[in-house]
């Protein structure tokens, strides 16, 4: 993990910063509560589209990669990368995660929430509720002096103490001028590993969590990821700044299920 020099951003860059991730967050929870039964995805996506030219900023997922979309949609089974399509009806009891990426003045915001709508069941409900708090178990270990293992296996040991599964294929990443920038952040892995943290380092921060087997597979048009065994996926994701005290969300907003701040140390499974 974390192969490539990891940038430490300094006062403008981080004013910079901020600005393109306060913009993401306010453009995703926008988004999020246009969610409702009987939208398509496509209408769903032209309401961030919509938000994005109201504000001056651009789609930093469209195109890149040749991806077609301005956002990712991705319901149920669908892990990450999902293409919004206008024949793609969202129904009651569906999750829609909602991935949004945009670029304002040459800096990035990248964030990720998944959206329960209406009646959901109550176990799918619990998987999102497990993943939303490994994000934050994970955000409280990117302290400046840890390694980046200490922050990785602290979601996979949040996440398995629900006995639910990580997927590895897709991993989290530094952000910055780019959308991908080193390192990669796995939601898995080994304390006392990687790099050291340092303040300054940009973060984005994105447990997949599977209901079931962490096997996915990714569809016939070359992105939609799925469960291989059909079961629900959450998504969840912020961006971060690492300082020399407690880290800061670049992409504030309210928890989807609001629990007790959790300290570096203590996430729901406990020290290793
Ligand atoms: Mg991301």
């Amino acid at each position: 993990m974390g192969e490539g020099k990891i940038h430490i951003r300094r006062g403008p860059e981080v004013e910079m910063a901020r600005e393109a991730g306060h913009l993401a967050a306010e453009i995703l929870r926008l988004t999020s509560e246009s969610v409702r039964p009987g939208i398509t995805t496509l209408e769903v996506e032209e309401v961030a589209v919509g938000l994005m030219r109201e504000r001056n900023c651009r789609s930093a997922f469209y195109q890149y990669r040749k991806f077609p979309g301005h956002i990712c949609i991705s319901i149920n089974e669908e892990v990450v990368h999902g293409i919004a399509s206008a024949s793609r009806v969202i129904q009651e009891g569906d999750i829609v995660k909602i991935d949004i990426g945009i670029v304002r003045n040459g800096w990035v915001g990248d964030n990720a929430v998944t959206v329960p709508v209406g009646q959901v069941d109550p176990e799918t409900l619990q998987l999102l509720w497990a993943t939303e708090e490994s994000l934050h178990v994970g955000i409280a270990y990117a302290r400046e002096g840890r390694r980046l293992g200490d922050l990785c296996s602290a979601i996979e040991r949040t996440v398995k103490g629900f006995r639910y599964s990580v997927v590895e294929e897709f991993v989290g990443h530094g952000v910055g001028r780019k959308l991908h920038e080193p390192p990669q952040i796995p939601n898995h892995g080994t304390p006392g590993e990687g790099p050291k943290l340092r303040a300054g380092m940009i973060l984005a921060i994105e447990p997949m969590v599977n209901l079931g087997t962490k096997r996915v597979e990714i569809l016939s048009d070359n992105w939609t990821v799925k469960t291989l065994d059909r079961k629900p996926s959450a998504h969840f994701e912020h961006m971060i700044l690492v300082t020399k005290g407690d880290p800061e969300i670049l992409t504030p907003r309210a928890r989807l299920f609001p629990s007790k701040p959790v300290k570096e140390g203590e996430g729901a499974a406990g020290e290793p």
